[in-house]
């Protein structure tokens, strides 16, 4: 089932998301749903609250783009950073902030502890896409957006942008939640 998407001024996105415990086939449901929507929408994360549900939860497969042609779908669950090396700048976009992609400085490297679908404990180390998709969408966990690390300068030449968003009058070629 195709869910709705939030976008920013929805409370949700800045709620710190739960955590979860256990593994109910209404969960598996959900991850199911997430990647259907995660798709169907051109996308290559999903977090839990940009679904409307404040849940450490997100999927991601970016095995469409160049770079991650090597890797397959991932369900994380409960992540969090053991450890982050180095710093790049890549471009952004995020399917909650529609028709805005910018710049962002973060680490290069990171080494994450999570549970996957079946609530297995793995640590892994990623670089990369993955690391920044993982970062982009873990911030989503915390209540943050990409648009929040962008200057002062950069957000007031956004900001009509920003204002249709939150007024939800935007065209976009996913489904988007009511405001
Ligand atoms: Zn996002």
């Amino acid at each position: 089932m195709i869910l709705p998407i939030y976008t920013l001024g929805d409370s949700v996105l800045r709620q710190k998301a739960e955590i979860l415990s256990a593994k109910t086939p209404e969960l598996d449901q959900l991850i199911k749903d997430m990647f259907e929507t995660m798709y169907q929408a051109d996308g290559i994360g999903l977090a839990a609250p940009q679904i409307g549900r404040s849940m450490d939860l997100i999927v991601l497969d970016i095995s469409a783009m160049k770079e991650g042609r090597a890797t397959s779908p991932m369900v994380l669950i409960n992540p969090e950073f053991l450890d982050k090396q180095g710093a790049c700048s890549m471009e952004e976009g995020c399917l909650s902030v529609p028709g805005i992609n910018e710049f962002v400085d973060r680490p290069e490297i990171i080494t994450l502890k999570y549970q996957d679908e079946n609530f297995n404990t793995r640590t892994e180390t990623f670089s990369g896409m993955m690391a920044r998709v993982i970062q982009h969408e873990y911030d989503h966990l915390q209540g943050t957006l990409f648009v929040d690390y962008l200057s002062a300068f950069k957000k007031t030449l956004l900001k009509n942008r920003i204002r249709d968003i939150q007024r939800g009058t935007v065209d976009v070629d996913y489904l988007l939640a009511e405001k």
